[in-house]
């Protein structure tokens, strides 16, 4: 496995492949876990070569930077991917992604940009688009491999991949999670038994809310009341959302949901000493995907 930490290096080695065969990325953030796992192992079957860059992005957390709190351990990181056979790990140090004089930043509108993720992280949104549009400039990718754990974060890659025209074609896996249901997180695997406990309510929730809309609620109000409800058991639980909305704009689905539901995510998201959590499920073509 090879550690690569110039912009120049991670190009010139990516360019090298191209006769060799397709190329996977998977971008993250360090903390791996069996989450990122999956990511890497359906990039080993689908393509030739694998690269996993770790970098936790600046511009993407603004004053928020407090919500990491593991120290991140990058020798058990790296003992991680080279056990998974990862090809290529790409660590950009941050001086070089931003240099003094960096000044281009990928806008976004819409309810995507503004909404949940958006609204409680401003800076979140825009320092993603920008530093995913990066990393893929720099290895162009042939394949890039997200979780849906992070649902705004994947509408948002689509549609930049979109706006842009990025040649990269853009897989989502499902979310891993543990025996009980809660999903693999960085955050999760740092948490004492009653933070654990808690944390497992926002399953829970979104497992309350979904067997509310299969009974026929359709009020938007009382299906998000349900979700607090359940959550409520933990006041070390401070919730910032829990809602359903468009799995692809984001938009609010409005007070009533249509009587046919065919797509709809379900989201929620909490802070717990410091901590973010987050999950959701998925109704896709009138089928759920947990
Ligand atoms: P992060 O390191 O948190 O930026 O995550 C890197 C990638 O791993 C993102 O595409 C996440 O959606 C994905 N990921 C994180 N947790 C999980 C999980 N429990 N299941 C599947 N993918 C995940």
């Amino acid at each position: 496995m090879r550690i690569i930490h110039d912009l120049d290096e991670i190009t010139e080695t990516a360019r090298g492949w191209l006769a060799g065969g397709p190329v996977g990325f998977i971008p993250t953030m360090g903390d791996l876990h069996a989450g990122h796992a999956s990511l890497i192992q359906a990039a080993r079957e689908e393509c030739e070569y694998t690269i996993v860059s770790i970098f936790v992005n600046p511009l993407q957390f603004g004053n928020d930077v407090g919500i990491v709190r593991a120290p991140h351990d990058i020798a058990r990181d790296l003992q991680f991917l080279d056990a998974q056979q990862v090809d290529v790990v790409f660590l950009p140090r941050a001086e070089e992604m931003y240099p003094a004089n960096f000044s281009t930043r990928v806008m976004f509108s819409g309810p995507l940009a503004e909404r949940l993720e958006g609204g409680f992280q401003p800076e979140y949104v825009l320092g993603y688009a920008t530093v995913i549009t990066k990393l893929f400039q720099l290895i162009r990718p042939d394949v890039a491999y997200f979780g849906r754990k992070n649902a705004q974060q994947v509408a948002l890659i689509r549609q930049v991949v979109r706006d842009l025209n990025i040649d990269v074609k853009v897989r989502v896996l499902p979310i891993a999670r543990d025996a009980d249901g809660l999903a693999l997180g960085s955050a999760t695997t740092i948490l004492s038994a009653a933070e654990r406990q808690a944390a497992n309510l926002l399953y829970q929730a979104l497992l309350a809310a979904k067997a509310l809309l299969e009974r026929g609620e359709r009020r938007l109000a009382l299906i998000e009341q349900a979700m607090i409800d359940v959550t409520a058991a933990a006041p070390l639980l401070k919730l910032d959302y829990a809602t359903a909305c468009d799995p692809v704009t984001f938009a609010p689905p409005g007070d009533t949901l249509p009587e046919i539901l065919t797509d709809l995510l379900l989201l929620i998201a909490a802070r717990m000493n410091g901590l973010r959590l987050t999950d959701n499920i998925l109704l896709r073509d009138g089928h759920w995907q947990m």
